[in-house]
């Protein structure tokens, strides 16, 4: 032992000396309690650098913002920015007014109630407005069923259950009821065995809060981090960047491999931490419907001893299905040792109303942080599964009708369709030269890109056509969500043979830019400083809140 540290030690010796002899020549001829004050001093400098520099944005980011905020002082840029968001803002209200054929807003209280006749004829005005073109499959995602039997069954049920409150299990047990049972077949439909447990919650962003705030707390607990870390692909839906922000977590972005558009493992294992709480993946992922993968990312959480989330929010009730209805997948779910949680929205491919979705974990343990407990609340000991207190038993009482009335063999059925659909479109897009589709996409979304011409002006074009689709950013692209609406018959042919004649009109002039909304999106994609990007989002939905629609700076809207 002695030996060891001996030689170990005899190197470093005369370097010990030198530092010593260097820090005794700085503080020759000081007196002590300058000596101090400087090292006081120099303690206090390191510290506040440190901290300048470590923060939970990087400083390259941050170095960035003040880069431009400096700009934009130049009072030439100035002008010329202010310019660019004033037209962008008048543009949004005209689009806003458009679409609200000028209709006035109601700004007070009626002052006396209206007849339910009155009330009817006002409602109607409201339905009018609603361009009713996703019926005929001209809308990507939003409805994802649409069929008036399953319409009908909800409405009835969301009466009979309209003043429910699980927040009162004693008073209406049977939409807690209700609750557990929704819980319990989704995660049979994963895989979950008896052990496995959930929560419904409001929608897939909040089950993605809630899984993260779960991980949170367990990792604080058990092991004091103050500030986890969450590892997701850069395709991960941005409801995790909103759980990140909302519960001061660092959130890192694993890119994806730029051809098969699934998350690059190795820079996934690269940023594994002392910090990670969760490793999430995609099944599948918003922007392209690729599918991470779940094995790999799976096995390392296990080997890290990392929690491991799947998120299918999206296509959760489609690919449960998918090996039923003669498209196998390889396994996502519970199956997969590692996987410790689930999320599914039934507001989604579940068919029943927005405003529900699942959260499922593989132990009880883990779903234990997320439930909140304030026992010594004057109001009584309270104690919540998810964020909000009263819920909407009516929602979940409408989740159950619309899985009920389903059933596996209606699941399967429509699963069949979506599926069959989708994968006719993406053989058709291949065949067309003049874009390309990103990626392997197994599910219901097909993105496509093209290195021939802007693809926003295909969003364009095909605006004027009607079509509403999602323009995507880095790469830019878009993509269609099929849904139960596209696999009417002639649909599906139709946007086939429009993207076929609308890429061959663009060919014709291959070097022209978007213009229009789709220009919006090439600016906001080209835009270098992102805070601008961000002022241009917030004016939006400020435009959304705004009840004047005669001038521009009404409202909060400047
Ligand atoms: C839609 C979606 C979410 C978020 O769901 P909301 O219900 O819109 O809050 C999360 N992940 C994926 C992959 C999604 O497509």
């Amino acid at each position: 032992m002695a030996e060891v540290v001996d030689t170990v030690l005899r190197p470093v010796i005369p370097v010990l000396e030198l530092v010593r002899d260097l820090l005794n020549s700085l503080c020759a001829g000081k007196e002590p309690w300058q000596v101090m004050i400087y090292t006081c001093a120099s303690t206090l400098v390191a510290v506040a650098a440190y901290n300048f520099i470590f923060q939970e944005e990087p400083i390259t980011v941050r170095a960035k913002r003040t880069f431009f905020k400096i700009m934009r002082m130049i009072p030439q840029v100035k002008r010329k920015i202010d310019e660019q968001l004033s037209s962008t803002l008048i543009y949004i209200r005209k689009e806003k007014n458009t679409h609200l054929g000028g209709q006035d807003y109601v700004q007070y209280l009626p002052k006396q109630g209206l007849a339910k006749d009155e009330l009817m004829i006002e409602l109607n005005k409201y339905k009018a407005l609603d361009r009713g073109n996703w019926q005929d499959g001209w809308v990507s995602g939003m409805v994802y069923n649409g069929q008036m039997d399953l319409t009908d069954i909800m409405s009835t049920t969301y009466g009979m259950f309209a003043w429910s409150n699980p927040l009162h299990p004693e008073v209406f047990p049977n939409v807690v009821k209700m609750e557990a049972e929704i819980v319990r077949m989704t995660c049979n439909m994963f895989n979950g065995g008896p052990k496995a447990v959930g929560t419904m919650s409001t929608g897939g962003t909040e089950s993605i809060l809630l899984v993260c705030m779960a991980y949170r707390n367990m990792i604080q607990e058990k092991r004091g981090v103050k500030f986890p870390e969450i590892i997701v692909p850069i395709t991960a839906h941005a409801a995790f960047d909103k759980a990140a922000h909302i519960l001061r977590m660092k959130i890192t972005h694993i890119p994806v491999d730029p051809i098969t558009c699934k998350v690059d493992m190795k820079a996934m294992r690269r940023a594994i931490g002392r910090k990670t709480c969760m490793l999430v993946g995609s099944a599948p992922g918003f922007p392209h419907g690729v599918i991470d993968p779940i094995q790999e990312i799976a096995e390392l959480g296990m080997n890290n001893n990392i929690p491991v989330h799947v998120d299918a929010c999206l296509g959760g009730f489609l690919i449960a299905f998918m090996g039923k209805a003669g498209y196998p997948i390889e396994p996502f779910d519970f199956q997969v040792p590692g996987v410790t949680s689930i999320s599914a929205d039934t507001h989604k491919y579940g068919y029943a109303p927005k405003g529900s979705s699942v959260i499922m974990y593989s132990d009880a343990k883990f779903r234990h942080y997320q439930f909140f407990q304030q026992v010594n609340w004057p109001g009584g000991v309270y104690a919540t599964p998810t964020l909000g207190g009263s819920r909407a038993g009516a929602i979940i009482a409408a989740c159950w009708s619309a899985m009920m009335f389903m059933g596996e063999s209606g699941y399967v059925d429509a699963t069949r369709k979506i599926i069959t659909t989708a994968r006719y479109i993406i053989e058709e897009l291949r065949k067309n030269d003049h874009i390309t589709v990103m990626g392997d996409p197994q599910v219901s979304v097909v993105a496509i890109k093209s290195d021939r011409f802007d693809v926003y002006r295909l969003v364009d074009k095909l605006h004027t056509r009607g079509y509403t689709l999602n323009p995507l950013q880095f790469p830019a692209s878009i993509h269609l969500c099929v849904t139960l609406v596209h696999t009417k018959k002639g649909v599906a042919d139709r946007f086939v043979k429009d993207i076929r004649e609308l890429t061959t009109e663009i060919m014709k002039n291959p070097d022209l830019k978007a213009v229009g909304q789709a220009a919006v999106y090439g600016l906001a994609q080209s835009v270098p400083d992102r805070s601008l990007v961000k002022e241009l989002a917030s004016m939006y939905l400020d435009s959304c809140y705004s009840t004047d629609n005669s001038s521009p700076a009404a409202n909060g809207v400047a």
